[in-house]
Parts: C-alpha cells; sequence; structure tokens
C-alpha cells in the first residue's frame, strides 16, 4: 500500500463488523489501473453479486479479498481484519506467507474452472484440504466429505475421477471441496460460465441452497435470473468504479446509470 497505514487503520472505522468491507481500493498492474477506488460492502449471511463487463476488474478484486493480490492503496477488511496486515501493540506489520496461508483457509474460492485435482476420486478431492491442511483424520475427513457431496447431490459419484463427471458434476465437487474447509465466506468467480446451458441449473441450485444456509457469499456471475432470486445486494462494475448497486430487483429492472442499462440490454 503506498498509502501510510497506522494502527488505527487495523479495524475498520464503522463499528459494524461487515464480512468484507472496501475503502476506496485500488490496484495496478504495471502502469495500469484496474481497481480505481472501489467502495462497498458485504454484510455476513449475504449474497452479493457481482456483475460487469470482461475486464472491468471482478476477478481481481475477489483475488483481493482472498489475498491473492496486494492492494496499491485503500483499505481492505475481510470480516473486520485488515487483509494482508497484523497488528501488533503500535505497527502494522505485512502478513507472512504462513500468516497468509491460514487467513485463506477460512474463504472458499470456486472459480470459472474447476479445477479440481485429475488423480483423485470425487471423494478425496473433498478430502484433500482437511486431511493435509488442518490435519483432519482420513476417516472423520471421508465421512465429511461424503455429507458434503450428498449436499451437492453426488453422493453417488463419489469414487468418479473428475474426467468421468459433466461439467456441472464437477463443478459441485468443486463447492463441496471448498465447504470441506469450513469457510466463513465463498467467493464465486463465474461459477457457470464454463458449463453447456443444460449443466447450469444444478449448479445454481446448489448455490441458492447455500445462500439459504446463511453462507455469506460473493458472486460474480452473468445469471441475472439467479441475481434477482437470490442476491441481496448487487453491483455493477465498470471500468474498475462501482458504477451502480442496490437491491438486484431494483438494479435490474431500473438501471439508472447508462453504462448499466447498456450493459444490461446486451446480457439480458
Ligand atoms: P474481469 O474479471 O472483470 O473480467 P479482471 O479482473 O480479470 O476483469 O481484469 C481486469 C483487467 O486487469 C484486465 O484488463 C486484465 O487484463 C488486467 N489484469 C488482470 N490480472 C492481471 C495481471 N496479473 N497482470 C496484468 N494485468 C492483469
Ligand atoms: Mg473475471
Amino acid at each position: 500500500m503506498s498509502d501510510k497505514l497506522t494502527k488505527q487503520d487495523a479495524t475498520p472505522r464503522d463499528a459494524s463488523v461487515a464480512m468484507v468491507r472496501a475503502e476506496d481500493v485500488h490496484k495496478s498492474f504495471g502502469q495500469v489501473e484496474v481497481l480505481k477506488g472501489i467502495d462497498l460492502e458485504v454484510r455476513p449471511g449475504e449474497v452479493f453479486c457481482l456483475i460487469g463487463p470482461s475486464g472491468s476488474g471482478k476477478s481481481t478484486f475477489l483475488r483481493c479479498i482472498n489475498h491473492l493480490e496486494k492492494i496499491n492503496a485503500g483499505r481492505l477488511y475481510v470480516d473486520g481484519d485488515l487483509v494482508g496486515y497484523r497488528q501488533s501493540g503500535d505497527k502494522l506489520y505485512e502478513l507472512r506467507d504462513r500468516e497468509v496461508a491460514m487467513k485463506r483457509r477460512d474463504i472458499g474460492m470456486v472459480f470459472q474452472r474447476f479445477n479440481l485435482f485429475p488423480h483423485m476420486t470425487a471423494v478425496e478431492n473433498v478430502m484433500e484440504a482437511p486431511v493435509q491442511v488442518k490435519g483432519v483424520g482420513k476417516g472423520e475427513a471421508r465421512e465429511r466429505a461424503m455429507s458434503l457431496l450428498e449436499r451437492v447431490g453426488l453422493a453417488d459419484r463419489a469414487g468418479h475421477y473428475p474426467s468421468q463427471l459433466s461439467g456441472g458434476q464437477q463443478q459441485r465437487v468443486a463447492i463441496a471441496r471448498a465447504l470441506a474447509m469450513d469457510p466463513k465466506l465463498m467467493l464465486f468467480d463465474e461459477p457457470t460460465s464454463a458449463l453447456d446451458p443444460e449443466l447450469v441449473g444444478d449448479v445454481l441450485d446448489v448455490m441458492r441452497d447455500l445462500a439459504e444456509s446463511g453462507m455469506t457469499m460473493v458472486v460474480v456471475t452473468h445469471e441475472m435470473g439467479f441475481a434477482r432470486e437470490v442476491g441481496d445486494n448487487l453491483v455493477f462494475m465498470d471500468d474498475g468504479v462501482v458504477v451502480e448497486s442496490g437491491h438486484p430487483r431494483e438494479v435490474l429492472t431500473n438501471p439508472r446509470h447508462e453504462r448499466t442499462q447498456s450493459f444490461l440490454s446486451k446480457v439480458l
């Protein structure tokens, strides 16, 4: 971060603890500024949808939340903690790699491409992180993995390898795998964009169930039906800024900004 941080920055100014809070977040790659001052707040239990044209900075923003990118200016908090820093006495210290890894355990991420381990079965994919990262016993991890596979409707596919599963099934395994770490926040980056249309519904159903269970979710999506029905909040991003935000039904039905209207006319 280029601007000076003090220990007052270790906690968000607003006393209410948001799951994610961005204050004037900037991110550049070299000379190219990709996030140009993002302000937003995701409350616990909320489904927060992020829409916008390709290249507007949506994935970059998710990667900043998930400690995969460092912001250049502004403040970003996850669950009340300043991302990338820890406070000790009067000072803020940048987190070491090991500490970042600890923080990342609490955040589940699901990508457009499912990224399952190809040489492991579905249940082995779901067990992997709890066993390797948390040291959970294999028996316990397998039992838990089976119940997660059941939750995403794939108990009968537990012994299948990713290559034996459809894209939609692989994506549901990927969701179960993320849930296996008991995240407090789930990030979805266009989870259905790579799927054949007939497979999209099953994945969205799993996400809907997850939302109903109270999970806090940030969802980058082009599925406006999902945003409208499941979303609590919707942000339209363009060219690194938040152009418009509000309740999904409101934004999708009555977009106020010309840029939002133009984008929606192309995707709806
Ligand atoms: P979106 O997800 O909205 O399509 P991205 O966050 O992926 O947008 O990308 C926003 C811009 O940042 C794009 O112009 C992209 O080329 C650029 N960008 C993303 N990651 C990098 C990187 N690691 N290095 C350089 N440029 C990047
Ligand atoms: Mg993207």
